[in-house]
């Protein structure tokens, strides 16, 4: 038996949607697109949504709107994806990276604050927190920090579909783009709602979605569904040398479905979660992810960490052995800091990040999506376990343990 890292959620009405686009004559931005922004809008609150190719596309236009300019810095967490810190040298400005916390993995609001006060505080214009395996940044704090520093903030809510933190001051949930400027939403296919590729950007600024939907679109005044339509002029104006970032109908069609059933995902996520933790609770060897009482965790991600005091294995033997045994996973993510081209350009060393560093070498994501049979998370639980143990130091064996039979 083998469990796939993923597998996306796509049935037959999320098919016949898409051929039903298909068949209607418009498969490039139109009328579909209108629909899956406007009720993505509402799903999450947020006043303006605009739908895009990808979530790097949202995060690259959110800095183009926001004025990011050669020179300047923007705070990124050094523990993300490639296109959070790519987005910014976009525009020859700096990632400047800061360390996590060691709980939730986000960016840490001490980093901040150091970062904020550092000999480069006169560079730093802006910030992406990232909200890692989809349990929220502590927006809350953060908000307030990069606010009186005057900087803008980007979410990276890739993971974060749907998402939520409790304001301590307020006593209230608040979702995801309610502290920022702008929030960025990957549908990528392995994410909690999928349009194959796509992303959406979503901002309380009138001004900056207006200038997002041009920028995605040449910089042109007006889209295609409108110049298109019957009884339209032609005629459109250039307004800046903008990009082809606009998402397709064929592409909202499914995104239109999905949305549908976020929350359901959502909830068969959740249970898994739940399941797993149940089932690790008394092993000794991995520490597992939690979901802070102030958040209402998307599960995007389960990240457990070896605890290496108890493992004679290192984590990439314990990856390949749950390969061999028929389990699939992914390390989320090696820090952008030890990346050859960040290290390389700004000569960052791996320990200028120690609980980045300290914390991916010991990091294992197990699979977690809502097509998952009970069998599939039962053997999933059963191979950890085994794992594990095989792992383990049992009394003061020394050398690999001997490895258990495949089943
Ligand atoms: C997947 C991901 C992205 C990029 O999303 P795309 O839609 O593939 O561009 C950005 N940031 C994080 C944290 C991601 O996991």
């Amino acid at each position: 038996m083998v469990v796939p890292f993923f597998r996306p959620e796509i049935d037959e009405s999320d098919i016949a949607a898409v051929v039903e686009t298909l068949r209607s004559g418009w498969i490039t931005t139109g009328p579909k697109v209108q629909e899956f922004e406007a009720t993505f809008a509402r799903y999450v609150g947020a006043r303006h949504a605009v739908a895009l190719n990808s979530c790097t596309a949202a995060l690259h236009l959110a800095l183009a709107a926001l004025g990011i300019r050669r020179g300047q810095a923007v705070l990124v967490p050094t523990l993300t994806f490639a296109a959070t810190a790519e987005v910014v040298r976009y525009f020859d400005a700096t990632p400047m990276f800061v360390d996590v916390d060691p709980e939730t993995l986000c960016m840490d609001p001490a980093a901040v604050q150091a970062a904020l006060a550092g000999p480069h505080r006169a560079e730093i214009v802006a910030a992406i927190p990232v909200h890692y395996a989809g349990q929220m940044a502590p927006m809350p704090q953060l908000a307030p920090l990069l606010r009186d520093a005057g900087c803008s903030i980007v979410e990276d809510a890739a993971h974060a579909l749907p998402a939520a933190v409790r304001d301590p001051m307020r006593g209230v949930w608040i979702g995801v783009g309610a502290l920022s400027d702008v929030a960025c939403f990957s549908f990528y296919a392995n994410k909690t709602i999928t349009t194959g590729e796509g992303g959406m950007a979503t901002t309380a600024n009138a001004a900056l979605a207006r200038t997002m939907r041009s920028l995605s679109l040449h910089g042109m005044s007006r889209d295609g569904w409108t110049r298109f339509r019957t009884g339209s002029s032609w005629d459109y104006a250039i307004t800046a040398p903008g990009f082809k970032y606009n998402m397709t109908d064929v592409a909202a069609a499914l995104g239109v479905r999905q949305l549908r059933r976020a929350n359901q995902f959502r909830a068969r996520r959740a249970q898994i979660a739940a399941q797993y933790t149940a089932a690790f609770a008394n092993i000794e060897g991995i520490e597992l992810p939690r979901e802070r009482p102030d958040r209402q965790h998307a599960w995007h991600l389960y990240v457990v960490r070896l605890r290496p005091e108890h493992q004679r294995a290192g984590r990439n033997d314990v990856i390949r052995e749950l390969a061999r045994r028929g389990v699939a996973t992914s390390v989320h993510w090696r820090p952008l800091h030890m990346q050859p081209y960040y290290r390389d350009r700004y000569a960052h060393r791996p320990d200028d990040f120690p609980v980045a560093l300290r914390e991916w070498q010991r990091m294992i994501s197990l699979p977690i999506f809502p097509r998952m049979t009970d069998a599939d998370v039962d053997h999933v639980i059963t191979v950890v376990r085994e794992t594990i143990a095989w792992a383990g130091v049992r009394g003061g064996r020394t050398g690999m343990p001997r490895r258990p039979a495949v089943r």
